[in-house]
């Protein structure tokens, strides 16, 4: 049976994206065979679609790291055909032929069932930008941070982690300062309801100084470079950063000195290989005490928009969640 893929081919003239019927066949070998409803695209999916060696190695290549839909056959008695289910991270779009296609067959250990409270849908207007902004807060949480702790800092505020980021948290009750970019999208983040709003240069200012000024209850930042560690500067005494992405970059200048004066706490967040048991449980937040919606958010795209999606995403210049339905 055929079905509709984006791919990616390499050429001499680099890497080509177009929009190819491919026959179920030739997917990977695997336990669930999912008929895939929506998928979303992610600033990973385009390092894939750019040959980017720390995240696809092999071509042609279908890429897409989220994908939501119905299972048609399972073979092994986890799943029944019909189903709804998500599949985000693990190596989906990554060296395994991913979401942006009709069809994808995965391992069943990467399979989590759809929770009730969420359509496939809403679950790919979230996608991993989404569940990783949930995983961040679900982890400063941990680390104690509550409504009490002072105002948290999203940082690339109007990006796909970032919005959502400053979404949730405005709607668990906290107050949330928003750093971005875009000085024509400060009305869009206090929709979310961000309260204050800081550009990049003022959000990286101060990269030379040991310590700032204490601000921050927690930190989501999805940026790395020295906008995060002057985040983890800024913290207030006890509070904690989590670190999920690097659109600026991987390095950053540091001392121990926060730490050992501030008592605060740098976290760690990946969402690729965290274990099914930990994506199905924060999934049941995102489904029920974390449920908000997030249209607004929704930018919808088809196979054929991706190619000048992925370009605007490398670019920066994405707002909220690209959802790409099939
Ligand atoms: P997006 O491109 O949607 O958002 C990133 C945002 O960062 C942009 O919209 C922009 O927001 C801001 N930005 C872009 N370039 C720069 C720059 N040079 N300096 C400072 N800010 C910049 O990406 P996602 O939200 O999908 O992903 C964000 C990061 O999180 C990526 O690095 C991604 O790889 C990572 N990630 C990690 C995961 C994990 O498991 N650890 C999972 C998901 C994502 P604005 O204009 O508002 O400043």
């Amino acid at each position: 049976m055929s079905f509709a893929a984006f791919r990616v081919e390499k050429t001499d003239a680099g890497f080509e994206r177009s929009v190819i019927e491919r026959d179920e066949a030739d997917l990977p070998a695997g336990d669930v065979l999912i008929d895939v409803k929506f998928s979303s695209l992610n600033y990973k999916d385009a390092l894939s679609a750019t040959g980017n060696p720390g995240v696809t190695r092999s071509f042609p290549h279908t890429p897409g790291i989220d994908a939501a839909g119905t299972v048609l056959d399972c073979a092994t008695d986890e799943f029944e055909p019909g189903d709804e289910v998500i599949v985000i991270g693990f190596d989906l779009g990554m060296n395994t032929s991913g979401g942006f296609a009709e069809r994808i067959r995965v391992p069943s250990g990467w399979v989590v069932k759809l929770p009730a409270g969420l359509s496939l849908h809403a679950s790919m207007v979230l996608g991993t930008a989404g569940f990783t902004a949930a995983e961040c807060i679900d982890k400063l949480e941990a680390a104690g941070m509550t409504t009490d702790s002072g105002p948290v800092l999203v940082t690339g505020a109007t990006g796909g982690v970032g919005s959502v980021a400053v979404k949730l948290l405005a709607h668990l009750g906290y107050e949330v300062a928003a750093v971005t970019g875009k000085a024509d999208r400060h009305e869009f983040l206090h929709g979310l309801g961000a309260s204050e709003i800081l550009s990049r240069e003022e959000a990286a200012a101060g990269s030379d100084k040991p310590l700032l000024a204490e601000r921050w209850g927690g930190v989501v930042d999805t940026v790395g470079g020295d906008t995060l560690f002057n985040g983890v500067k800024s913290l207030r005494y006890g509070c904690s950063l989590a670190a999920c992405g690097l659109v600026s970059s991987p390095a950053f200048q540091a001392t121990v000195l926060p730490f050992l004066l501030r008592n605060v706490n740098l976290l760690g967040i990946d969402s690729v290989e965290l274990p099914l048991q930990e994506k199905s449980r924060i999934w049941g937040r995102l489904a029920n005490e974390w449920h908000v919606d997030l249209s607004e958010l929704e930018e919808r795209l088809g196979l054929e928009d991706l190619s000048a999606a992925i370009d605007r995403i490398l670019a920066g210049e994405m707002v909220g969640r690209g959802v790409v339905h099939l």
